[in-house]
């Protein structure tokens, strides 16, 4: 165990009123932070208060954003448990988007160590209510003051809390998508894989314009051919076709997510035939005409399951499952909501109590 110094606020805030948190707009009282020189490595891990801190102008995140960051949650569950979700698998995906971004490699444990000790201490702003819950923020920005393009010798790390509400506060919505033939999110060779800051300022144009158009998210294709599916919005994307789920194989231009993984997971042990292939929208579009395109969702770490319910595409708009959230998408989010608030017993050790 490494020892964490901790530095704590006079006067403690409290969490606001459960029913008007929304996402990422409050946070608690503490953060960790940790500092990266070359030659030292990664030192001084800390506890602090939540505050402003200083970066001079020419830091290089802010010009050339070498940058990463993760989101993950933790849960009150109805036995009045505070729990994560595994945090090992999201810390793992953190180290590989420090890898793809030539950001020093960090103790996995120690970042373990140091989240559930956060999160001990700002136990009492973990909401209750169902659908809520303590979203966890780790980041990591390069430091050095010099603006020429390269690598930084100095980071520092932040891991921030943040109470949110429930995804789903007025019911299961199916959404309405366009899919995206003119913008990519990302490209083969580049750092799609990666949760770094560039591949959600990629994605600003293309989800403005939808939005725009009265779409609530785009489906991301390939940027070789506008072709195959890669994600919708933020979330790794799912079909259900005649019994069969199907998802996009990771390429390297797709997130692994971590919901992503559990719906695999999980579909495989209920006897689902889960496949991880290209699919084109072409297909798609077919598997509709041929009247076996049951459900469409996303998986992400916010939402969990996000039923889609609409998909347009060169001026043709099909509908889903009559725009209704499907039963096998319902059961998913039922089993992993019922693992993450403690109504369901955890197999698989996904659930681990801080
Ligand atoms: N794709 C992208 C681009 C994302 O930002 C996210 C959210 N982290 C996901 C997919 C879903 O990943 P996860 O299930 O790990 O939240």
């Amino acid at each position: 165990m490494t020892d964490i110094k901790v530095k704590t606020v006079s006067k403690p805030g409290s969490l606001p009123d459960e029913s008007r948190l929304g996402f990422g707009a409050y946070f608690t009282d503490h953060m960790f932070v940790m500092d990266y020189e070359t030659g030292k490595g990664w030192h001084d891990p800390r506890i602090e208060p939540y505050e402003e801190f200083s970066l001079f102008p020419a830091a290089m995140v802010l010009h050339y954003g070498q940058a990463i960051f993760e989101g993950m949650k933790a849960f009150r569950t109805v036995d009045n448990r505070i729990v994560v979700f595994r945090t090992k698998d999201y810390l793992q995906r953190f180290n590989r988007s420090a890898e793809i971004l030539c950001i020093p490699r960090m103790d996995a444990d120690l970042l373990e160590q140091a989240l559930y000790q956060l999160l001990k201490q700002e136990a009492h702003w973990v909401p209750g209510r169902l659908g809520t819950s303590l979203y966890i923020r780790p980041f990591v920005i390069a430091t050095d003051p010099y603006v020429g393009v390269k690598s930084s010798d100095t980071f520092k790390l932040f891991i921030i809390l943040s109470p949110v509400g429930a995804y789903y506060a007025s019911g299961f919505n199916p959404v309405s998508i366009k899919v995206e033939d003119k913008y990519v999110r990302a490209i083969h060779g580049g750092i799609g894989e990666a949760k770094t800051p560039a591949n959600y300022a990629a994605s600003l144009r293309a989800q403005v314009e939808a939005k725009e158009e009265g779409y609530s998210q785009v489906l991301w294709l390939d940027a070789a051919e506008r072709k195959y599916v890669e994600e919708v919005g933020t979330m790794n994307i799912f079909f259900k076709i005649n019994g069969e789920l199907v998802t996009p194989k990771l390429n390297g231009s797709i997130l692994s997510g971590i919901t992503r993984r559990t719906v695999i997971e999980i579909s495989r042990e209920w006897g689902v035939n889960v496949t991880e292939r290209q699919i084109s929208v072409d297909e798609l579009f077919e598997a509709h005409d041929r009247g076996q395109l049951e459900e469409v969702f996303g998986s992400g770490t916010a939402a969990v399951i996000s039923p889609v319910g609409e998909l347009s595409w060169k001026g043709r708009k099909i509908v889903i499952n009559n725009n209704q959230t499907g039963p096998f998408s319902q059961k998913l989010f039922d089993y992993v909501a019922g693992l993450q608030y403690g109504n369901l017993s955890d197999p698989h050790g996904w659930v681990n109590e801080v």
